[in-house]
């Protein structure tokens, strides 16, 4: 069943304020996203009933932090599909998770003369550890380029054919790219990658919390994301790692936890998903997120997809006409997250992004840690417009009528 969207909204305490004496209009959603009266009342019902540190106590309110841990855990295989729990590793978010496959897969797996791929679309989160391990191991780092056309800016999959060699070990991509709002066809490239025998990391960050995920279909090795982008917390994420390569792959950090037997002069360490989660784990955010995924799965996720690509599509059919704008991304009709990118002729967005806040709009403006890709489509930044479950039409109308009282001003 569609969920009512204009009742969602009330689900979302911190939107029901003004910003100089205007209704809060947050279009700021590709950078975090806000959190259901669900989210916010799992984590404060945690400190207050249950807080305790995990796995290494055998007193009620351990063996209920652990429970309500392990619990989240088992929601997140579920989430994605994963064949188990063990698939599922805690970060702090996808930054971490991406970091967390090219320390440990990356340093032990490469060697001059191999390949990584990735491509022109990809948040510095997904590059520049690539970039890094690349460093470290004498590996080659290639990039998929992007198509320079505004009207698609999908990736070149005649160029990703040319690359996939058997050189290449690891092809690392975004789902959606945050700053393009082009959807790339995970599963179309997870496939191509696998028939050369390279491995696949999924950057998830701007697609888990936005459509159905499910990390069988995709076939895909890795899969990387945040609660914060998915109306969970803030320092909670997500790696998910088949089985067998996690077991294979040496920790990443080490400490409590993560170990079987410790005597001074060397140490064994417990299989996946523990072996990469030294210390103390972030236990409320976890079960925060267990929170958030409830959420989600009670709008239905095909849904918020649908929303949000409708969303996407009535902005850039209302910001067309605009004097000087240039719009990147796909063109109507084709897929599109629920976001949309923009740049004026003769307004720097970050003026944009201030006047609009005036107008209680919160939106972004610069490169969206895109900066090769900026400098590809020659621009120095774009204003940035995303969308999510609370967003409604009316507040597409109110962005285009103050778009055009900004363009009217330095006019
Ligand atoms: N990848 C993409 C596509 C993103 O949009 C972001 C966040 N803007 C990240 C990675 C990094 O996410 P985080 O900062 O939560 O680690």
């Amino acid at each position: 069943m569609t969920p009512s969207w204009s009742h969602v909204r009330d689900d979302f305490p911190v939107l029901h304020q003004h910003i100089g004496g205007k209704p809060l209009v947050y279009l700021d959603n590709g950078a975090t996203t806000h959190k259901p009266g669900a989210v916010i009342d799992a984590i404060s019902r945690y400190y207050q009933n249950d807080n305790s540190n995990v796995h290494r106590g055998l007193h009620a309110l351990s063996m209920r932090s652990t429970d309500g841990y392990e619990a989240a855990r088992k929601r997140t295989a579920a989430f994605l599909n994963a064949a188990a729990p063990e698939e599922i590793v805690f970060t702090r978010g996808t930054t971490e998770s991406i970091n967390l496959v090219a320390q440990s897969w990356g340093t032990t797996n490469l060697k001059p003369g191999d390949v990584i791929l990735t491509t022109e679309m990809e948040h510095h989160s997904n590059l520049v550890p690539w970039q890094q391990l690349a460093a470290r191991t004498g590996a080659t780092l290639k990039f998929v380029p992007v198509a320079g056309d505004d009207a698609e800016h999908g990736l070149d999959l005649d160029a990703l054919d040319a690359l996939l060699t058997p050189q290449v070990k690891l092809f690392a991509f975004t789902h959606i790219s945050n700053t393009l709002g082009v959807v790339n066809p995970a599963a179309e490239l997870c496939k191509k990658a696998r028939a050369v025998g390279a491995l696949t990391v999924i950057d998830a960050a701007q697609s888990s919390g936005h459509e159905p995920l499910d990390v069988q279909a995709l076939d895909c090795d890795f899969l990387a994301f945040s609660g914060h982008k998915m109306a969970g917390p803030t320092g909670i994420g997500v790696l998910y790692g088949r089985r067998a390569l996690l077991d294979a792959m040496p920790p990443y950090q080490t400490g409590g936890g993560m170990v079987g037997t410790v005597e001074f002069a060397a140490t064994t360490f417990k299989p996946s998903p523990e072996r990469f989660e030294a210390g103390t784990p972030n236990v409320a955010d976890a079960i925060g997120l267990h929170a958030a995924m409830d959420y989600l799965d009670t709008l239905g996720r095909a849904q918020i997809a649908a929303h949000d690509h409708a969303l996407g599509e009535q902005a850039c059919a209302a910001l067309a006409d605009l004097p000087g704008i240039r719009i990147l991304g796909p063109r109507a009709g084709r897929p599109r997250g629920g976001l949309v990118s923009f740049a004026f002729a003769d307004v720097h967005a970050h003026d944009v992004v201030t006047f609009a806040d005036q107008d209680g709009i919160a939106l972004r403006g610069g490169h969206h840690c895109n900066q090769p890709l900026m400098k590809k489509l020659g621009l120095a930044s774009t204003t940035r417009a995303s969308f999510y479950v609370y967003n409604t039409p009316a507040e597409i109308d109110t962005l285009a009528a103050s778009l055009r009282r900004i363009l009217k001003f330095f006019a």
